[in-house]
């Protein structure tokens, strides 16, 4: 029945000049995600809507599907195509409409005409005078409400007619590649791919790394990392995930400094190193999955000691977030199930039994003066061992 969808979108951001870019991104990220469906579709940008028109035949769940993975969407309208055959035929074709959609009568509606082809010979009000009563007529038991209807029936005369009424909500936010780009540090765990996925979210493009203790780690443990970065991207676009090899790193901070500080050292060895593939690859800022008080590296005092290695603004958007708020966007896109999964990450396996949770800059700052003899060549050569995989969602 539905031959088309109407996309809606929020105003914000989509002021004066800005606006063509943010459709055109908003356009570009339809069409790669319909890519992935079966059937030929046509994305067009018309008097301020983008219209998704199917040229073929095609599985409306799995469109619906794709679309709603579309940061920038707010609404997705199936819209039922009709011939300009004379206003008669027009009140034939809503109440087969309103017949097809709604098989129970026992609602509210209100008529909604919009022309986008002003030789129509009705003008809008009059279209929806007349509609309203003819469906009044047709279904005894519907009634008009201008205020709160539960149909909103929009009739938009284009060059044929288009009618939609229900509305399916999309993800929100701003289209990818309207915000430049983040380096997302990603583990396998719960917090991190909900991270990526909230900044990409605001339409930026990610790209991702991890660091990987071979032989502490499995390569499962890597595995994981992969199908997580692949559900992100299912909704941020193609992610360069850099694979980084941290054990040399791991062992010669566990040998020269203080156990209970281990985790807070080794955090900002990752986030220097993150900084530097970050600056190489042309990225804004990083992004961690850390939230106030959730583990000992995470309390106040311990996040200004890994934040103190950084120049670029580092995004955490999880910050205020309770566990289980968190667990609740990961179910929802998808990656809870996947982050769960029981494979050793690197943390895990250096980790004090009684970590400082206060831990003085001043004194990181010296027992890292330890490490001065080899550190900048295990860096060097951490560097070197990137491994880079592309990963796109098919
Ligand atoms: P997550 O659930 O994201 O693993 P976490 O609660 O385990 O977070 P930490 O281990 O303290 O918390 O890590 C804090 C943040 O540091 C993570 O959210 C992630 O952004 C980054 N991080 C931790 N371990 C790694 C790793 N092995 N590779 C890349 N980034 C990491
Ligand atoms: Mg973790």
């Amino acid at each position: 029945m539905y031959k088309s969808f109407l996309i809606k979108y929020a105003e914000i951001g989509v002021k004066g000049k800005n606006r063509y870019l943010f459709e055109d991104r908003l356009c570009d990220q339809i069409r790669y995600a319909l890519k992935r469906c079966e059937g030929e579709f046509e994305v067009t940008k018309s008097q301020g809507r983008i219209y998704v028109n199917a040229v073929t035949d095609f599985d409306f769940e799995e469109v619906v599907e794709h679309l709603k993975t579309v940061f920038g969407i707010t609404g997705i309208c199936p819209v039922v195509h009709v011939e300009d055959e004379g206003f008669e035929s027009l009140c034939e074709d809503v109440i087969t409409y309103m017949d097809n959609v709604y098989p129970c009568k026992n609602i509210t509606f209100k008529v909604e005409a919009r022309r986008a082809r002003k030789n129509y010979p009705k003008n809008s009000m009059e279209i929806n005078c007349d509609i309203g009563e003819v469906l009044l007529n047709a279904f005894p038991e519907m009634k008009v409400d201008v205020h709160k209807p539960d149909v909103m029936l929009h009739i938009e005369i284009r060059e044929k007619i288009y009618l939609y009424s229900s509305v399916i909500a999309g993800p929100g936010g701003l289209p990818i590649g309207t915000n430049g780009k983040g380096m997302l540090l990603l583990s396998g765990g719960i917090d991190s791919p909900v991270a990526g996925y909230m900044i990409s979210k605001r339409g930026v493009k990610i790209d991702a790394v991890y660091f990987n203790a071979p032989p502490y780690t499995s390569e499962r443990a890597k595995q994981k990392v992969v199908d997580l970065a692949r559900i992100i991207s299912k909704y941020s676009g193609p992610i360069d995930l850099h694979i980084i090899n941290f054990t040399d790193i791991q062992l010669y901070i566990y040998e020269k400094c203080p156990h209970d500080e281990l985790t807070i050292i080794m955090r900002r060895y990752m986030m220097r190193i993150a900084e530097t593939i970050a600056k190489k690859n042309a990225c804004l800022g990083l992004i961690t999955g850390e939230s106030i008080g959730q583990v000992a590296s995470q309390t106040m005092q311990s996040l200004m000691a890994t934040n103190d290695v950084c120049t670029m603004p580092v995004y955490r958007p999880l910050i205020g977030f309770d566990k289980q708020e968190i667990i609740e966007v990961s179910e929802k896109i998808d990656t809870y199930e996947t982050s769960i999964l029981p494979y050793e990450d690197c943390c895990t396996i250096f980790v004090a039994k009684h970590p400082v949770t206060k831990p003085n800059l001043n004194v990181i700052r010296i027992h890292e003066k330890n490490l001065e003899e080899k550190i900048d060549m295990l860096v060097a050569e951490a560097l070197e061992t990137d491994e880079v995989l592309r990963i796109v969602y098919e």
